[in-house]
């Protein structure tokens, strides 16, 4: 009997509009090839929606007939996908990266909430230009005139006035003026903490997969105590072992050791600390985080549907053909998959503002294609 597998499934559609085909490709994550696909249409199932699941189906009983045993699944966090699993007692894991694009998003509209009362806010707490801007001329003049400086000129100037006497480090440069609110959480959007939580998630979570835990629950213990690192307190981290400290932030070695003041984010039981703990117990639970702990990303499978618009366009109905063509696409696939790296090559700076990039880049040894003689083979002999 073979090893249970762990496997990756998601659903492409030939088009973006109700979708007449539906493929399911089962991908093996032991060695990212496919091992079963299921190809239907509307008809087929009475609504494109219902291809999915049926798919599913039809694929876990064939898989079973050729006697391979499937132990878990990776998904795009479909809930009918979740109750078919449940049904055949398979373990359902979603994938990671869309979680963390999810939770990154929920967490920049915290980032970017507006103060209602602007005294909630204060303007030495601004660390950079951009965040002296948001600022009311008011509390601009106010803070000016506490700090012994002239109080006269534009918005313009009050800004940079005051960036100079906070010392920002783009103090003197050009700045538009955006006519807005201050925002409530000043620290959290300053410090980049979005991409950070992002990271520490990815941490948290590669971390509770080598563990092989079983239990969300130091997952999810972990993740929140993100918030506590933040404002320079690690307790949590003194008595955790190795794998569960922090280590996405900088942090003295020693429990005496002064703390900079640059790496608090935010203090203690202050309001942005309580905002973020908030944030962290409403979106960070165990019943969510269960489908997390093996950490898995399903990238792979986008990787695969855009291989199969090589052979059959989304633009395009094929009727007759359609499956033929997916069945290429598997056999191209499975063959070229796994190519051995030829060369690594450094793909240059990494400052885009857009996406962040890994720095590398490789270059693998040319595809092949011995599957279409070994098909011509079988079809003419
Ligand atoms: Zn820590």
């Amino acid at each position: 009997m073979p090893e249970p597998l762990v496997v990756y499934v998601d659903c492409r559609f030939d088009s973006s509009h109700s979708g007449y085909h539906g493929t399911l490709p089962i991908i093996n994550t032991e060695d990212d090839r496919v091992i079963e696909m299921v190809t239907l249409t509307r008809k087929q199932t009475g609504n494109s929606w219902k291809i999915e699941t049926a798919a599913l189906k039809e694929a876990l009983t064939s898989l079973e007939q050729v006697g391979l045993k499937i132990q878990e699944v990776v998904h795009d966090d479909n809930s009918q996908v979740d109750a078919i699993l449940a049904q055949h007692d398979i373990m359902s894991s979603k994938d990671l990266w869309h979680k963390c694009k999810n939770i990154m998003g929920k967490f920049k509209e915290v980032l970017q909430e507006k103060c209602w009362s602007p005294s909630d806010c204060e303007v030495k707490g601004a660390i950079t230009i951009a965040a002296v801007a948001v600022f009311s001329v008011q509390q601009l003049k106010d803070f000016c005139r506490d700090n012994g400086l002239q109080t006269t000129g534009s918005k313009l100037q009050l800004v940079q006035r005051v960036s100079l006497a906070l010392q920002l480090p783009e103090a003197g440069t050009n700045i538009e003026i955006q006519r807005t609110r201050p925002l409530s959480y000043l620290e959290l959007a300053q410090h980049d903490l979005a991409y950070k939580l992002k990271s520490w998630i990815y941490t948290c979570a590669k971390n509770a997969a080598k563990r092989g835990d079983s239990d969300p629950k130091l997952l999810t213990q972990d993740i929140h105590n993100s918030a506590d690192h933040w404002v320079g307190n690690h307790d949590t981290c003194w008595v955790l072992p190795g794998n569960r400290k922090c280590i996405a932030e900088n942090w003295p070695k020693r429990r005496d050791a002064k703390y900079v003041e640059d790496e608090f984010h935010f203090v203690m039981s202050g309001k942005t600390h309580k905002a973020v703990k908030d944030f962290l117990k409403k979106y960070i639970t165990k019943s969510k985080m269960k489908f997390y702990i093996k950490a898995h990303k399903n990238f792979i499978n986008e990787t695969f549907h855009s291989g199969i618009n090589k052979y059959a366009t989304k633009r395009v109905h094929f009727d007759r053909s359609h499956t033929a063509r997916l069945a290429c696409t598997a056999l191209d696939w499975n063959e070229n998959i796994r190519r051995e790296v030829r060369t690594v090559y450094n793909r240059g700076g990494n400052d885009t503002a857009v996406r962040r990039r890994a720095r590398t880049d490789k270059k693998l040894v040319p595809r092949t294609s011995a599957w279409k003689s070994q098909l011509a083979q079988k079809v003419f002999g």
